[in-house]
C-alpha cells in the first residue's frame, strides 16, 4: 500500500517537508478484520498536536509511522461475518489507499442518500462536537444570543445552524467575505469577517444583546473578544483554539479572563470521544435536520492521497468552506 508518513515534526508551520511518502506490505487478513479500499480520508486539527512529541489525551503520531484519522472505505476482503466485500465503513484508518483494519473498530455506514464522506463531517467527529459541545454544554435557550468562531468550517457551521434550530440569535466569524456570505446562506444572523477588522470591535457591535453561549474553535483574540462580549451567566464552550495550534511558545492568556468572576461565567473544555454515549441521539436528530432540510453542510475535497499533507496544512490558512476531506 501507499501511505504518507511523518517524517519530521514540524516547528511552528507544519510544511511539506515534516511528511513523507513510502510504500508498505501490508498483512494478510487475521481473523476479525477486512481489508479497507480508502475513499475519504478526514485531515483535522487536532492533528496538529499529535505530530508534537507531547502528552495529551492522544498519543503523538510516530516518526516514519503513517499518520492516521477518521475515513471512510469500502471492504474489498473480509474475514469477519457481518462485514461484506463492498459494505461501506467508517473507522479510524491510516493515510494508505489500503488497510488491514479489526472489523469491531469500524462502523458499517448505512445506504441512504446522505453521502458516505458525510461520516468524516456533520455525521462524524465535527457533527458531534457542535452537537455535544452546544447542546450539552452551551445550552442555549430560545432568544439567547449564541457567538461561534470558526463558523465557516465543520464544527463551526454546524454550531451555528444548530442554535438556529435552539432559537437563538447566531453570530458567526470566519476568514473572508464569501465565508461570510454563506453563513448568512444558512441561517446565521450576522457573519463578522475577523480579517477585515479586529474582532473585538465587531463582536461589541454586532452583540447588540451581548453573549450568552460562545462555542471557541479559535482561542487567541476571539476568545478575548468573546468574553468581553458576554452577559452575566454566560457559558463558554472551549471547543478548540486553531489560532494558537502552531505557536513554538505559550502565548499570554485573556487579560480579561476576570470577566469570568464579574460575570459568572461558566467555561468548559471537553473532548468529543468522552461523549459517545450521545451517538445515537446525535446521529437521529442531525439526520432528521438534513433530511427536513434544516441543516446544511459544505464540504471542500482535496484529491489525491499524495495531497493529503496540503490539504491538512490548508486548515491552517483557511483553505476549506466546511469539512476539509481527501479524496482517493
Ligand atoms: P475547520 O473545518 O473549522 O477548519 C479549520 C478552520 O479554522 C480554517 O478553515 C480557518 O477558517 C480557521 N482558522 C485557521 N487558522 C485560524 C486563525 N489563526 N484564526 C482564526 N481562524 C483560523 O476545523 P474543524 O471544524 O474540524 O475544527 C474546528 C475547531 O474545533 C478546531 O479548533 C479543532 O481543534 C476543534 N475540535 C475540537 C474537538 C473536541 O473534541 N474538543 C473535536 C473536533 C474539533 P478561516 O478561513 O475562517 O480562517
Amino acid at each position: 500500500a501507499h501511505q504518507i508518513v511523518l517524517s519530521s515534526r514540524p516547528k511552528g508551520h507544519p510544511t511539506l517537508d515534516n511528511f513523507g511518502r513510502s510504500d508498505v506490505e501490508l498483512p494478510s487478513l487475521g481473523e476479525g478484520e477486512v481489508l479497507v479500499k480508502s475513499l475519504f480520508l478526514s485531515v483535522d486539527p487536532y492533528m496538529r498536536g499529535r505530530m508534537n512529541d507531547a502528552k495529551s489525551y492522544v498519543p503523538p503520531f510516530a516518526i516514519d509511522a503513517p499518520l492516521a484519522g477518521g475515513g471512510v472505505g469500502e471492504v474489498i476482503e473480509s474475514n469477519t461475518p457481518g462485514f461484506a466485500v463492498g459494505d461501506l465503513v467508517t473507522g479510524m484508518l491510516a493515510w494508505r489507499d489500503y488497510n488491514v483494519a479489526e472489523a469491531k473498530h469500524l462502523l458499517k455506514i448505512p445506504t441512504s442518500s446522505i453521502p458516505a464522506s458525510a461520516y468524516l463531517g456533520i455525521l462524524g467527529m465535527p457533527g458531534m462536537t457542535a452537537y455535544v459541545g452546544l447542546f450539552d454544554l452551551g445550552k442555549p435557550k430560545k432568544g439567547e444570543t449564541v457567538f461561534v468562531s470558526g463558523a465557516g468550517g465543520a464544527v463551526g457551521s454546524a454550531v451555528g445552524q444548530m442554535a438556529k434550530i435552539a432559537g437563538a440569535k447566531v453570530i458567526g466569524s470566519a476568514g473572508g467575505s464569501k465565508k461570510c456570505a454563506r453563513l448568512i446562506e444558512m441561517g446565521f444572523d450576522v457573519a463578522i469577517d475577523y480579517k477585515e477588522a479586529p474582532i473585538m470591535n465587531q463582536l461589541m457591535e454586532a452583540a447588540t444583546d451581548g453573549v450568552d453561549v460562545y462555542f471557541d474553535n479559535v482561542g487567541g483574540d476571539h476568545l478575548v473578544a468573546a468574553l468581553e462580549a458576554t452577559n452575566d451567566f454566560a457559558r463558554l464552550v472551549l471547543c478548540g483554539a486553531i489560532s494558537q495550534y502552531n505557536n513554538e511558545t505559550y502565548q499570554p492568556g485573556p487579560g480579561n479572563l476576570f470577566r469570568a468572576i464579574q460575570r459568572r461565567l461558566t467555561i468548559t473544555g471537553f473532548i468529543v470521544s468522552d461523549h459517545g454515549s450521545r451517538r445515537d441521539e446525535f446521529l437521529k436528530d442531525v439526520s432528521s435536520w438534513i433530511s427536513d432540510g434544516k441543516l446544511t453542510y459544505d464540504e471542500t475535497f482535496v484529491d489525491g492521497l499524495e495531497n493529503a499533507p496540503e490539504a491538512f496544512m490548508g486548515l491552517f490558512s483557511g483553505l476549506n468552506t466546511g469539512k476539509m476531506v481527501v479524496r482517493l
